[in-house]
């Protein structure tokens, strides 16, 4: 996937080059991402890319002409453009798998008061949020929502890391994970993860996936409670947990 970053600051978005797992999927070329710096498209002598509100009122706006010169710049037949705004669609696990699907991606990251709306209007496919609070730019969204797309991409994860046994990917939370020591501050691992028996494992992580959820973030257990959902399973496993 070809993913280019309209950014003021593309040295913020580059340190993704060299973190983790998202620097390995770059470095493989799953991710063939590209910082574009819209500085470098102001026609304005002292590189100028915002201005004062029309309007009156306080901070500076980033002016529509380079944003724009930088979009075309980057734009192709299957390009989804998308900026990161604080009143975008709230990002969640579907909408990373929808947009992993993309054969190319443009993310804008506005800074200041924000971007002219003018190209919000016009330029824009998608306005994304990543929660309902406001940062002060949009690079660290950017770089969330590089980061979500990336362990999607195939060959990125080994079989060992695989996102499909992870929270919010099938619409629970992951079930309580351990590793040694065996006892720690006199607090012991639960006896069946040591027992080897996998179907009693399996059971043991579907239930406390379950409970978890219940316990964490009860407002995803309506969403699975859906027509067509995994609601059998889901009933018989709160019985089994004591909690119908
Ligand atoms: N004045 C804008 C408003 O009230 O909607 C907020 C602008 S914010 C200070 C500056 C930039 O940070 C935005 O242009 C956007 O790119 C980014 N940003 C801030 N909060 C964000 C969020 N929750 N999700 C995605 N981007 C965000």
């Amino acid at each position: 996937m070809k993913i280019d970053v309209l950014t003021l600051f593309p040295e913020v978005i580059n340190m993704l080059r060299d973190y983790s797992i998202v620097g390995r999927a770059i470095d493989s070329g799953a991710i063939n991402m590209k910082t574009v710096n819209i500085r470098d498209y102001s026609t304005d002598k002292h590189k100028k890319v915002d201005d004062y509100p029309y309007g009156g009122g306080k901070g500076m706006v980033m002016k529509p002409e380079p944003i724009y010169s930088a979009i075309e710049d980057c734009k192709g037949f299957n390009s989804r453009i998308i900026y990161l705004s604080p009143q975008g669609k709230i990002l969640d696990q579907s909408l990373v798998s929808e947009l992993a699907e993309e054969d190319h991606l443009i993310l804008l990251a506005g800074h200041y008061e924000g971007i002219d709306n003018r190209i919000i209007e016009n330029y824009i496919d998608d306005e994304i949020s990543i929660g309902d609070y406001v940062l002060t730019g949009g690079e660290l969204p950017v770089m969330v929502l590089i980061d979500s797309i990336s362990r999607l991409m195939p060959g990125v994860l080994s079989s060992e890391e695989s996102y499909e046994i992870e929270s919010h990917y099938e619409g629970l939370l992951e079930y309580p994970q351990y590793t040694r020591p065996r006892i720690f501050n006199e607090k012991k691992v639960p006896d069946v993860l040591l027992s080897g028996d996998h179907s009693k494992i399996n059971m043991w992580r579907q239930v406390n996936a379950l409970r978890t959820t219940l316990m964490k973030r009860p407002d995803m257990l309506k969403e699975l409670k859906k027509p067509g959902s995994q609601l059998d399973l889901m009933e018989s496993l709160l019985k089994l947990i004591g909690k119908r």
